[in-house]
Parts: structure tokens; sequence; C-alpha cells
């Protein structure tokens, strides 16, 4: 992802409209330009910042309320590969227990003479 793309995705990002794909690869740019990192507290300070203070009483944390949604995200993105990593495991185990029973199946078939090799 480029500058350009990441700086484009800061706005969705803040308002929560990126998918995960978008959302993936804008955190591992975000992590490594701190070009964009500043453009992303920027924005979010002038989004988020400026509504929270005006009906907070001044004591909003807005460096310590970025960082714990930019580990959100990064949670998010754990969680969503830990499934996809899952659901793989299980359709490939699947898969071969199919394989297994299958080949148990024509065995027993076979020994019992309804298959005729
Ligand atoms: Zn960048």
């Amino acid at each position: 992802m480029t500058c350009l793309e990441a700086e484009k995705l800061v706005i969705p990002y803040i308002n929560d409209r990126l998918s995960i794909a978008e959302l993936e690869d804008f955190m591992e740019h975000i992590e490594m330009c701190g070009n964009c990192r500043e453009e992303l507290e920027i924005h979010y300070m002038v989004d988020i910042g400026l509504k929270k203070l005006d009906e907070d009483d001044g004591t909003y944390d807005i460096v310590g309320d970025l960082k714990r949604r930019l580990e959100e995200s990064a949670a998010v993105l754990r969680r969503f590969l830990a499934f996809q990593i899952m659901k793989y495991a299980v359709g490939t185990l699947m898969a071969m227990a199919l394989l297994v029973t299958s080949l148990l199946q024509i065995r027993i078939w076979h020994q019992a003479g309804f298959l005729f090799f």
C-alpha cells in the first residue's frame, strides 16, 4: 500500500468503514510509516477528539484512545486470521476424514465381495 492509498483510508478507518482486507493493509502500512501514522493521529484528533473534548471535562486522553483503537484493530485482525486458519484446518481435516472413511468403506465392500477388484 502506498502512502496515498493509506491516506485515503484514514477517514474510513476512523469511521469504522474498512473491510477486513483494507484494515489489514492499512494497519500494516501504519505500523511502518510514521508519516501516515501522524496523518491518522491528526485526523483522529480532529474527528473524535474535538467531539469528545466538547462533551468531556477535559481529561479525555486522545493519544491513549487512539492507541487503544489501534490495538483493538490489531486484535480484530488476529482473531480474523486465527479464524481463517481454523476454517482451513477444519476443512482439511474433514476432507481427510471423508477420504479415510471412503477408503475404509471400499475395503469393507471389497472384503465382503461386493466389488470385483
Ligand atoms: Zn505512508
